[in-house]
């Protein structure tokens, strides 16, 4: 697959080359220059294909580049979870997304994205490093994707005071490859550091210094293998789905759209936002008007500026048209969410997290108007929210046994101030 920039659909990256950058050198996003159909035997043999064969197949189809050894070694190392579907209707299905070691769907793009540039690291003598500046669950998802992973070293920097209790503990009780930064700022100072530390020159020539934040393409691939997964969970009861996808910066739903460039019969797409609605709002008025972001119970959503907004213009030409044919926005609010969590429990005994809510509550407005089966995605488990489902349902739930044995770990971390002279010499004593 060859990859060009959403500024300049006529430059050219190899697949190496758009991992190892993150983002592109013109400052825009990586995205596929084109994007062929699976064969048709592909979808003669999807019903009896389990998810790491759906994984490997489409790896094969669209990185020619890499051999198939290479990419069951990816796969197997990486889609290591199910993603099961849960039927609560006739016509309304669950797609769990959170059975990976972080208990939410970002683990499946953070393993895949660990393999990849472990494997493209392979050859070289110095190892690669890591940066990554988390506000709570990207760390989380990076540091467990990243754990024992050979050639790799990882250095998360975490705002002191800023992040959940389990949320600290994901971060600093993985020990090997994984070190923790807890920064005397906020998570913006955190990103400042990582910036800095790209741009000191005389530090990142002596280091191979890489970032792994939420824009990498190699983390975006990986999220249209659970589409066809859920799809072909149903596909002996209907031909064709819509899938209603919580989004913040919309990189599941673009997975899901290239899912759809790729083969994947998708009736529609059902963009679910809580109150930062700028993308529904842009399918409804076709103005787009990023704002600052405002926050909410599903917080991992609280997004005023989703950095796939462009490469989901590019996939369509930016013709805003096309765009609404296929993807349909809603939005909730909070006390919607709320009841939604109620209303799931009380009707099907299925808890939801307060993401997988306003998945749902999508889906329900979109059932009013049309009469298609919907999957809509879970993409954390409840337990990680557990102040808001004993709220909404009047229980009070256990918590994960994975998130339970955290809290007996062993915290690892160095503290430093924001400035970044801290840093660099951290960075300096540790790697030369
Ligand atoms: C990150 C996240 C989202 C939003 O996904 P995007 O790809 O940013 O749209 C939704 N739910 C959970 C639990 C998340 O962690």
């Amino acid at each position: 697959m060859k990859l060009c920039t959403t500024y300049d659909p006529k430059s050219a990256f190899s697949l190496r080359d758009a991992v190892l950058r993150g983002l592109a050198p013109d400052g825009s996003l990586f995205v596929p220059k084109s994007l062929d159909p699976l064969p048709k035997h592909f979808f003669d043999r999807l019903p009896s294909l389990s998810l790491p064969e759906i994984s490997i197949a489409i790896c094969n189809h669209l990185f020619p580049s890499l051999s198939n050894k290479v990419i069951e070694e990816i796969i197997t190392q990486s889609i290591t979870f199910p993603a099961p579907v849960v039927q609560l209707t006739e016509s309304l299905s669950v797609l769990e997304l959170f059975h990976g070691p972080t208990l939410a769907f970002k683990d499946f793009g953070a393993r895949f994205m660990a393999q990849l540039m472990s494997y493209y690291n392979r050859a070289e003598s110095q190892k690669l490093i890591i940066l990554v500046a988390t506000s709570g669950d990207t760390g989380g998802a990076v540091a467990s994707g990243f754990h024992k992973v050979p050639g790799i070293e990882v250095v998360i920097l975490f705002p002191k005071n800023k992040v959940s209790a389990i949320q600290q503990k994901q971060l600093t009780t993985l020990g090997h490859n994984i070190q923790a930064l807890e920064i005397n700022g906020t998570f913006d100072d955190c990103q400042l550091l990582v910036k800095e530390a790209f741009q000191d020159h005389p530090l990142s020539d002596r280091l191979r210094l890489t970032s792994a934040n939420s824009i990498n393409i190699a983390r975006l691939i990986p999220q249209s293998f659970y589409y066809f997964e859920g799809y072909r969970q149903l596909s002996t009861l209907t031909n064709s789905v819509c899938f209603s996808v919580p989004s913040g910066n919309f990189g599941n739903l673009t997975a899901g759209l290239i899912a759809k460039r790729i083969g994947l019969p998708v009736l529609q797409f059902i963009a679910a936002t809580n109150v930062n609605d700028v993308v529904p709002q842009y399918l409804k008025s076709s103005r787009y008007h990023p704002r600052s972001s405002i926050p909410t119970l599903s917080n991992a959503m609280d997004v005023g500026n989703p950095s796939n907004f462009d490469r989901m213009l590019h996939l369509y030409g930016s013709t805003w048209n096309d765009i609404r044919k296929d993807i349909q926005g809603y939005s909730f609010d909070d006390q919607q969410t709320i009841d939604a969590i109620r209303e799931v429990y009380q009707k099907y005994s299925y808890l939801l997290d307060p993401h997988g809510a306003v998945g749902y509550l999508a889906s329900q407005e979109f059932s009013r108007e049309n009469d298609a089966s919907v999957i809509f995605l879970e993409t954390a488990h409840p337990s990680k929210f557990l102040e808001t489902v004993n709220k909404a349902t009047g229980k009070e739930w256990d918590l994960h046994p994975t998130l339970q044995k955290l809290s007996d770990k062993q915290e690892t971390y160095t503290s430093l101030e924001k400035d970044f002279s801290g840093l660099r010499s951290f960075l300096l004593d540790s790697f030369l």
